[in-house]
Parts: C-alpha cells; structure tokens; sequence
C-alpha cells in the first residue's frame, strides 16, 4: 500500500466532485481516475521512507555508512575513524 498514491487518488477525485458540482461536467472523469489512482495506491508498495538527518550520526570515512558520532571504530567495516578534533596525547 502506498500511501502517497491513496493521497494523491482521494484528492484527485474529491476535485472532481468539487468540478462536477461546480457544473464542469466533462471534469467529473477526475473522479474515475482518482480511484483508479487511489486502487492502484492499494496495490502498489509502499514508497521509500524519507530518512531524517540525525545530528548525533556521522558518516564512516570509509564505507561511508551511518554510525554514531562518538564511535571510534565504525561497526560496519571495523576501520578507526579520523578524529575531526586535534589529535593530541
Ligand atoms: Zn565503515
């Protein structure tokens, strides 16, 4: 189920209630394609996740992977990561 396409399907057809009330007829095939979008919606898989950028994650140098930002050795590739800080004694 993908809930962009239910979205985008249950809008698509209440515009066309809106224009067929509003006496535009010929735009009352809105209506039809709305739930063909809305079942289509039903079938189809859900849409990729959007992922939020988290402030307490860092990338890994090298594998480039998400990993927290106090990691010292990444847990993906087991590389020490570069210290963004000076590196004193
Ligand atoms: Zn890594």
């Amino acid at each position: 189920m993908n809930q962009g396409m239910l979205l985008s399907g249950a809008v698509t057809a209440i515009f066309g209630v809106i224009f067929l009330l509003m006496g535009f007829l010929p735009l009352g095939i809105l209506i039809l394609v709305g739930l063909m979008i809305f079942l289509l919606g039903i079938g189809a898989p859900p849409s990729e996740p959007v992922k939020p950028e988290d402030p307490a994650k860092k990338f890994c140098w090298y594998c480039m992977e998400e990993i927290d930002k106090e990691e010292k050795t990444c847990p993906y590739c087991g590389l020490d990561q570069v210290e963004e800080g000076s590196k004193r004694d």
